[in-house]
């Protein structure tokens, strides 16, 4: 029989009881599969309030539960990194543990699964109960990102997703400690399938994705996915030694023709002098970004078959 690995990252959810109203509504889905096993890996990040009771509750109801607590407030994305080493079933679902991603859609994502994707993510349609300073930070950071990024990291989608075994194994065998796992997923690659849902509203409790956890999470995508500042860095320092030479033309034919010399040179020498010193670091950044490259240690390339 095939089980199913589900993935909860629980930080400070224990009002309205988060965690054992997902437990709930998670069995129930699980239960109408019967030709699949299950077990329940709840993460708890670092929570200051009764999570871990509550998780320890439902460990000690059901064996299929298993917990694994933080000593303090990793991050949501070292939560899922540090659930994804605990999977032993053939696949596994991310999600969150406020229910704001339908877990009745495992049904169709397993479907989905089994008719031969690898990855099988949900795409947000539309989100309820969000501010509308969520929702356009949320787009702002998607577009950007996805402008940035040198893979193509799909708009619209968090880390609610179905992902089958071996994908998971190849993930925890990334050496990177700083796992921005949206973007990882898409460079893996495998066949990937998209889902679209509504996002629903929390039902308890509130976001624990403030602005500044925003900024991180957008900085980590950003610098771990991208070296275009770099590049932005380099295409200024070419554009002020343009300047440079063209004052540098000012200046000599403001000396044959004997007009006033001494402006055009000093601008063409204030360019010069900022062309090359923005030129001299987007050569270093360059070195740079191959060091971070070879520290990433991501593998050149991942095989997903071999024939013969
Ligand atoms: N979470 C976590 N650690 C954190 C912040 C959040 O494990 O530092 C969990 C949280 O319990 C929830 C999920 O990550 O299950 C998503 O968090 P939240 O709902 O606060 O984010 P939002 O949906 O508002 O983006
Ligand atoms: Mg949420």
């Amino acid at each position: 029989m095939k089980k199913l690995s589900v993935i909860i990252p629980c930080y400070n959810e224990a009002e309205g009881r988060i965690p054992e109203v997902a437990y709930n509504r998670l069995l129930k889905v699980m239960k109408s599969m019967e030709n699949y096993e299950y077990e329940f890996i709840f993460v708890n990040d670092g929570s200051k309030d009764d999570t871990l009771l509550i998780l320890k509750e439902l460990a000690e109801k059901d064996q299929n539960v298993k917990v694994l607590s933080f000593s303090r407030n990793f991050g949501h994305q070292c939560a899922v990194t540090a659930g994804l080493k605990k999977v032993t079933g053939n696949a596994c679902i991310i999600i969150d543990a406020d229910m704001q991603d339908p877990p009745e859609l495992i049904p169709e994502m397993v479907k989905l699964w089994e008719e031969g994707n690898d990855v099988v993510y949900g795409k947000r349609r539309s989100r309820d109960g969000e501010s509308a300073f969520k929702l356009l930070t949320a787009n702002a950071f998607y577009s950007f990102l996805n402008y940035m990024s040198d893979v193509d990291i799909p708009q619209n989608t968090g880390d609610f997703r179905l992902v089958d075994r071996k994908v998971v194994d190849k993930m925890n065998s990334l050496p990177e400690h700083s796992k921005f796992l949206r973007g990882l997923w898409a460079w893996l690659g495998y066949k990937q399938k998209e889902l679209e849902y509504d996002r629903a509203e929390r039902f308890a409790g509130t976001t624990h994705y403030p602005l500044k956890k925003m900024l991180k999470l957008a900085s980590d995508g950003i610098y771990s996915f991208s070296s275009k500042p770099v590049k932005a860095i380099g295409l200024v320092g070419v554009i002020f030694l343009i300047f440079a030479f063209v004052s540098f033309c000012g200046t000599i034919i403001s000396v044959i023709v004997g007009g006033p010399t001494f402006n055009w040179f000093i601008v063409s020498a204030l360019c010069f002098i900022g062309g090359i010193n923005m030129f001299a670091l987007y050569l270093l950044g360059n070195y740079i970004i191959r060091i971070y490259d070879e520290a990433k240690g991501r593998p050149q390339f991942v095989v997903d078959e071999e024939i013969n």
